[in-house]
């Protein structure tokens, strides 16, 4: 089956009905007719209908090696220098579609499976048959254009219990049983973004220290459909509405986070990827190169974001009148030098790519991680020159409805700019007051500072990714050493 047509995306979720809740109930009917899911579902929906736009199918999709049907260009394991820019290209598609507000567009997923694959020989020596389980599942989910999302963080009271209880006791996510079917599965997992909007789940806890001499119960990896049975997904509470006046961006872009729990779940035995032994969960992110592939989809999510934040900064300077000032000046080119800036680092990351041990070509990693460090920095301070060139005009905004209410009229009259109407202007600063203001605005920050985990983690993969800095500490040695000894 080839890539997949937005309608066929929603009824493959409707279908699913999984076992979701949303304050306090059940979700009975289907999501994409839920106010919590149905923008972004409609959003999703674009992003897989452009597959098949003749203006983009070339451009997005590549032949499949097995069916000859044409399947989504980011499965592509990258050969050569070519590939990684085609790969490029298609994710630019998309992201400057959803311009940079879709952590889970699926061009994201997709690249983390195909760079688990391209590991998929280090689990030979682990258990042939787990890396016979991960070609076929990258193959499954490239021919059937699987939506998926991940979930690898626990919740703080399963990390707690984890590594001291013992494995009766412990709360952390693990495996209870393995029998002839496959394995059961318990524990609980944080966030899963957009987790009930995709068909599957990547299960990849972080690994457990080895306290275990012989099977760590708490090392494995799997993939499974959301409607396995003991599987519940537990909603926040909505950002959303539907109003895209209201609100242009949560009324498209608004991805639910779940907590996702597994009650003594079945993965069938063909979903296992890896059981065990935590060397190998640990290897298998770290040979696939896992960050370095998926950092590569999200710095062109973070170039769209830039375009689109710097667009609104300059835009709303306008309509201020303040677009010769100093700080509005001093402001906009330093977005401007950020774009640059992360748009330089990933064409270095393409210029310096080098093969991995099977052939892949691998974008480098140095400027793509120095980008997952550089944009939780600048993100919530390109935010803050937004609210402040917004000030209060981020407040008074009001709704469609007031605009076409008796009191319009006053609407029309009093809150117009110098250039531009009401309606255009209220418009625009409702975009502002999401981003800057509103709970969806806060939960991107929050999204955007932890994205590629907490500073601590993103600092230690970047210090750990440069085997090269031993050079400088003996280059000061040498300097300091080359003193003359005698004062003058
Ligand atoms: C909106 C959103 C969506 C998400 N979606 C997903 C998803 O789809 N799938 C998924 O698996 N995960 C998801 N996550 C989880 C995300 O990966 C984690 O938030 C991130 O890895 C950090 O982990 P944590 O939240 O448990 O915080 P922790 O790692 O527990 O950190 C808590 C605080 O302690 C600090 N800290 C931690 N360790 C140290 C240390 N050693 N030294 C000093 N300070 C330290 C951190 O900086 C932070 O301030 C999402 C998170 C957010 C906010």
């Amino acid at each position: 089956m080839p890539i997949k047509t937005g309608k066929q995306y929603i009824e493959r979720i409707d279908q699913q009905n999984i076992n979701i809740w949303y304050k306090g109930k059940r979700i009975s009917g289907p999501l994409s007719l839920h106010p919590a899911f149905k923008g972004l579902m409609q959003t999703q929906a674009a992003l897989y209908d452009m597959q098949w736009d003749k203006r983009f199918i070339n451009l997005m999709t590549y032949t499949s090696p097995d069916t000859g049907d044409p399947v989504g260009l980011s499965y592509l394991p990258p050969a050569n220098a070519a590939d990684l820019v085609k790969r490029r290209n298609m994710m630019e598609l998309w992201s400057k579609q959803h311009h940079g507000f879709l952590g889970r567009s699926p061009d994201y997923m997709n690249t983390a499976i195909m760079s688990l694959y391209t590991a998929a020989d280090l689990l030979e020596e682990h258990n042939p048959l787990y890396a016979d389980n991960l070609r076929k599942y990258y193959a499954y989910c490239r021919e059937n254009d699987i939506t998926l999302s991940h979930a690898f963080i626990q919740p703080y009271a399963s990390n707690l219990s984890g590594q001291i209880d013992s494995t009766e006791e412990s709360i952390a996510a693990k495996v209870v049983e393995m029998n002839d079917e496959g394995m059961i599965i318990s524990g609980a997992f944080l966030m899963a973004t957009q987790g009930a909007t995709c068909e599957e789940i990547l299960v990849f806890p972080s690994p457990s220290p080895a306290y275990f001499e012989d099977i760590n119960p708490f090392a494995f990896a799997c993939a499974v459909p959301n409607n396995l049975p003991g599987m519940t997904f537990i909603c926040r509470e909505s950002y959303g509405a539907l109003s895209s006046f209201d609100h242009p961006l949560s009324s498209r872009y608004e991805e639910m986070d779940t907590l996702v729990i597994f009650d003594h779940v079945l993965v069938p035995k063909d979903r296992i990827f890896c059981y065990g032994d935590e060397s190998y969960s640990r290897r298998l992110f770290k040979e696939s190169h896992f960050h370095t592939h998926i950092a590569h989809q999200i710095i062109t999510r973070y170039i769209a974001k830039i375009e689109f934040l710097l667009g609104l900064y300059q835009s709303l300077a306008k309509e201020q009148d303040v677009e010769e000032q100093t700080q509005t000046a001093l402001n906009t080119s330093k977005m401007m030098t950020y774009l640059e800036i992360f748009k330089a680092l990933r064409l270095s990351s393409e210029t310096e790519a080098v093969h991995d041990r099977s052939g892949y070509l691998v974008p480098a990693s140095g400027p793509l991680l120095a980008s997952s460090i550089l944009f939780p920095q600048i993100y919530p301070e390109i935010i803050e020159m937004i609210t402040i060139l917004g000030s209060s005009g981020l407040i008074m905004i009001p709704s469609q409805h007031d605009f076409t209410s008796d009191s319009g009229p006053y609407l029309h009259q009093f809150l117009r700019g110098e250039h531009s109407e009401a309606r255009n202007r209220v418009a625009l600063f409702r975009l502002a007051w999401e981003l800057g203001a509103s709970a969806f605005g806060g939960r991107q920050t929050q999204f955007e500072r932890f994205f590629f985990g907490n500073a601590h983690t993103t600092a230690l993969r970047m210090i750990n990714n440069c085997n090269n800095t031993e050079q400088f500490k003996t280059m000061i040695r040498d300097f300091i050493t080359s003193n003359d000894p005698s004062p003058h």
